[in-house]
This record gives C-alpha cells, sequence and structure tokens, in this order.
C-alpha cells in the first residue's frame, strides 16, 4: 500500500537535506530517499567551506550570506560542531597582493567584510607559512564544517525536529506524480524535488543531457587529525584561489596574475588547480585542489596507483593463462604422465584456484583495500618460490609432486589475480567508473594471454620446461614486486 507525504525529495546530500529542512520548517510532511545506506556523494568528500566571499557581489553573495545564517541556526539547533573561523587568502607574490590590495579597497562597495593584514598579523592569526608571505586578505564570514560528522547527522536532527522521513537504501527509480517508486515502496506526493548529485542518468537523463550541466572531479587530500594544540585558525586559501572564484573578476590587477600562472605553470590552468586548506571538527586536515570536468572524466585516480594495477594484471593474467594452457602438455612431458592422468591432474589447478578466489574474497573484506595488496604481495611471493622449485627441480623425482606444486600455484595466484578486475577495479574507477576500471585491467590482462600462448610455446621449445618456469618465477616476482609498491602507496595514501 502506498505511503503519502507532501513532499518527497530524491538524494540524501547537502541539496537534499537543505530543500528537506526548508520544506518541513514551513509544516510540510517530507520524505527524503537515499539510495545508499548513507550520503555518499560530494556532500561528505568535500573541504566543508561555506564560503561567501568567493561569490560574486550582488545576488550571488548575498545568497550566500543567507545560506551562511542558516548554517549557524541549523548546526546550532542540532548541536553539530563547527569553525566559525573566517578565511585569510594567503599571498607570496606581489600581483597575488596587488589583486588582494585592490579587492579590498573595492569591498566596501561590493557588500564584502575583508580587509588587508600585513605579514605579522596574518602569522599571529593562522598556521600560514612565513617564508615569503607578504600579507593576506582576511574575511570573516567564512565557516568550517565537518561534512561527514554533519551529513550523518542531520537526518536524525531532521527528524526529531520537524519529522522527516529519511529512507536510506531505496533508490528513487520512477517518479510518476502522484506515485513515486523507491526500491519497494511506493508514496503519493505532492512535490518532488530531485537533488541526485551527479547521477545524470538514472532520472530525467533527456533533461540532464540539454542541461548544460557537466560533471567535475575534484582531487584532494585529507590528513590525520593533528595534534590537539594544534589549530589551523582561519580557512586557508592561496594567491592562486584568486583565479578561481568569480568574486575577484571585477580587479583590474587580475589579468596580469592570470597571465603570469598561464605561462609559468601552465598544467595549474590544465587541471584548475589552486589552493585552500580546512580543518575538521576531528582536527584533520583537507588540502586540495584541482578540477576535471567532462562527462565522463578519467576514472582513476592520477597517479602511480593506475600503471600498477595494469602491471599486476599482466603478470598474473600470464601466469594463470600459461598454466590454465600448457599443464597437460606439461605433464606429460616432463612427468612421464599419460594423457588421462595428465588432464585429471590438470583439474587441480581450476580446483584449488576456486578456493583461492573464495577464501582471498573473504579475506579482503575483513582485512580492507589495503588487505588486497598484501594478500597479492604474500601470494605472489610464495609462487615466486614454487615456480622456482619447478624451474630447478628440487623435487624428489616423482609424478606428485609436480601436480602438488602446480596445485599451490593456483591457490597462490588465482586469489590475488581475481581482485584485479573485481574489487580493485571499485577501489581505483570509484563506484561510477568501476565498469571502465574493470575494462582497462581485464584488457590489458589478454595481452598476457597472448604472451602465455605464444612465448612460453618459443621458450619451452628453446630452454625446455626450466626456462619457461624460470620465465614465469620472473612474471611472479616481478608481480609481486609490484604489488608491494602498490601496498606501500595505500599504506601512504591513508
Ligand atoms: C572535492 C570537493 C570539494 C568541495 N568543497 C566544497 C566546499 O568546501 N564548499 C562547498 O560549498 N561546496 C564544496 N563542494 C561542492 C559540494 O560538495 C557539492 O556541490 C554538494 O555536495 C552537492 O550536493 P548534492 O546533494 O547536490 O549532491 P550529492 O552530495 O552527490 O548527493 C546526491 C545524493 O543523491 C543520491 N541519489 C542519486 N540518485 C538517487 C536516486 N535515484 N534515488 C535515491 N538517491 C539518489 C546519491 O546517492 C547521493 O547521496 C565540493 C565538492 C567536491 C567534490
Amino acid at each position: 500500500m502506498s505511503q503519502r507525504a507532501d513532499v518527497a525529495i530524491v538524494g540524501a546530500g547537502i541539496m537534499g537535506l537543505a530543500h528537506a529542512y526548508a520544506a518541513a520548517s514551513r509544516g510540510l510532511q517530507v520524505v527524503v530517499f537515499e539510495r545508499s545506506r548513507q550520503a555518499s556523494g560530494a556532500s561528505v568528500r568535500n573541504f566543508g567551506m561555506i564560503w561567501p566571499i568567493g561569490q560574486p557581489h550582488g545576488r550571488m553573495h548575498q545568497l550566500a550570506l543567507r545560506s551562511r545564517e542558516h548554517w549557524v541556526q541549523v548546526l546550532e539547533q542540532a548541536q553539530l560542531p563547527y569553525r566559525p573561523d573566517g578565511s585569510l587568502l594567503v599571498v607570496y607574490r606581489e600581483d597575488e597582493a596587488a589583486v588582494a590590495r585592490e579587492f579590498v579597497e573595492l569591498s566596501a562597495d561590493l557588500g564584502y567584510a575583508c580587509e588587508w593584514l600585513p605579514r605579522d598579523q596574518v602569522l599571529a592569526r593562522s598556521r600560514a607559512k612565513a617564508h615569503g608571505l607578504i600579507g593576506g586578505l582576511w574575511s570573516p564570514t567564512e565557516l568550517t564544517v565537518d561534512p561527514r560528522v554533519t551529513l550523518a547527522a542531520l537526518p536524525r536532527f531532521l527528524h526529531d525536529r520537524f519529522g522527516v522521513e529519511t529512507r536510506f537504501g531505496r533508490a528513487v527509480s520512477r517518479i510518476d506524480l502522484p506515485t513515486v517508486q523507491a526500491g519497494d515502496e511506493s508514496w503519493l506526493v505532492d512535490y518532488v524535488i530531485v537533488c541526485s548529485g551527479d547521477d545524470f542518468e538514472s532520472l530525467y537523463p533527456a533533461i540532464f543531457a540539454t542541461s548544460g550541466l557537466t560533471r567535475v572531479k575534484l582531487q584532494m587530500l585529507r590528513t590525520a587529525p593533528q595534534p590537539k594544540e594544534w589549530q589551523l585558525g582561519p580557512a586557508l586559501a592561496a594567491g592562486l584561489t584568486l583565479r578561481f572564484y568569480s568574486a575577484f573578476d571585477v580587479c583590474s590587477t587580475l589579468p596580469r596574475l592570470r597571465d603570469r600562472i598561464a605561462s609559468e605553470t601552465p598544467e595549474y590552468d590544465r587541471w584548475a588547480i589552486h589552493g585552500l586548506v580546512s580543518e575538521t571538527a576531528g582536527g584533520e586536515l583537507t588540502l586540495g585542489d584541482s578540477h576535471e570536468y567532462g562527462e565522463s572524466v578519467d576514472v582513476f585516480n592520477r597517479g602511480d596507483a593506475d600503471e600498477l594495477i595494469l602491471a599486476l594484471s599482466l603478470g598474473t593474467t600470464i601466469l594463470r593463462e600459461t598454466f590454465g594452457l600448457w599443464t597437460p602438455t606439461y605433464f606429460t612431458q616432463a612427468t612421464g604422465m599419460t594423457a588421462a592422468e595428465a588432464a585429471s591432474n590438470s583439474a587441480w589447478f581450476p580446483f584449488f584456484g576456486g578456493i583461492s578466489v573464495m577464501l582471498c574474497g573473504y579475506l579482503s573484506d575483513r582485512l580492507g583495500g589495503g588487505g588486497r595488496a598484501a594478500l597479492m604481495v604474500g601470494g605472489l611471493g610464495l609462487a615466486t618460490v614454487a615456480l622456482l622449485v619447478l624451474a630447478f627441480g628440487w623435487l624428489p623425482a616423482s609424478r606428485t609432486w609436480p601436480a602438488i606444486l602446480v596445485a599451490a600455484v593456483a591457490f597462490l595466484t588465482i586469489g590475488p589475480y581475481s581482485f584485479l578486475a573485481g574489487a580493485m577495479a571499485v577501489d581505483f574507477g570509484g563506484k561510477q567508473g568501476s565498469g571502465t576500471a574493470s575494462g582497462l585491467i581485464d584488457g590489458v590482462g589478454y595481452l598476457g594471454g597472448v604472451v602465455s600462448g605464444d612465448s612460453v610455446a618459443r621458450l619451452s621449445i628453446r630452454y625446455g620446461w626450466s626456462g619457461a618456469f624460470l620465465f614465469l618465477a620472473s612474471m611472479a616476482f616481478l608481480s609481486c614486486v609490484a604489488a608491494g609498491v602498490l601496498l606501500r602507496h595505500e599504506r601512504r595514501c591513508r
């Protein structure tokens, strides 16, 4: 049976919750639908900066100041932490100082409450780097909130104060007013407000397609909590930020700054890089950021990890495919098994591979993202030893030992191999890019298939099975090294 509300909202990001607040505080009955178990979009991955000074003067700036008032009201009512510390745009170059000073001169007429601070006053208020500092643009109107804490707490606050229902884990799949279908629930409502973030595909794709909206990917860094006695002070922006927010477009000195950045560091323009630092309630610093615009932005975060994963895919696929193709031939040629014995002993490879996939899947869920790379290091390291034993024939003369070692290689490599186009594709491509990431990883893996078919045949003819296993041991060793570098990379990123 259908349930009823005045207003349905799609998405429990900040836009959805803000609309829920606005509607519920006018006395309307509101239900919010969120497809995830908790808000997981841009609203929990940002600087938490309420930043009126960035908005162009006039209507947008006035709107931003009003929004700030609402924020303070809600944060106070919900007893949520925030830092009303204002902002400091710190300046280290003369052309940046010229823009900041000009903006201060214009600010009274434009409605901004900001002032120019000389170097020693900037240092008295903040942790800005002293070396080369000229001064700063101080503005008292900025706030910092903790996005994750705030987004997790607001649904409860809205429920307790206004009776707003938030239905987590329910994706809205169809809107046909007055009916809204969300997961297994059907609701009758008067209005629907769609706040679905960057999901342009699920609802109203045709409208989004002609809206002129596009995606943007931002990259930032979040540190571990700083010691309790360490405080950032006001949120910081760098001189680069002057060219980023349109508030500063009124300055006649801005084009000179823009020209200098374009000629000195064109990559800053290419990736729309500027500098911001904010501090969460828990003392973590968020630093950033870069901007990549486009309908389908690069699925990987930039860095060495992409290449490492592709290298791992190549190495482990060579191992898997070689054993898949050549094990029966090896058993008959090298150990004297009959064709029937070779075929039945070869079945141990997929059998132990399957056990390995299940075990690694279970362990990886328990250990998390970093655990996957650690399991790969362990598995591929031990596989290298097993392959060296096969290469150098350090075995008692029997038919059983080669079969046991081949099964061991399956157990040690197939689980780690299975991470690549599955869980690791999601780690590195994210929810949205995981399909492409998995395609890329798998695609590179197929190159490994080609190598295993052709090159291993040539090697075994030229150097015998010892040469082929030595080649495979080197592949396992190199993959193990790549997994080790990936592990270190992931530990550094955490
Ligand atoms: C790195 C970064 C830093 C930023 N820093 C700042 C900052 O400091 N200050 C600032 O003001 N802005 C900042 N922004 C911008 C700000 O974070 C976004 O504008 C804002 O979070 C957008 O909120 P939203 O609710 O529209 O989208 P989202 O937060 O993406 O929320 C959309 C929600 O809708 C849900 N959803 C989608 N489709 C459905 C469906 N069919 N059914 C049910 N649920 C659905 C999604 O699961 C998601 O939870 C930053 C953005 C980024 C990426």
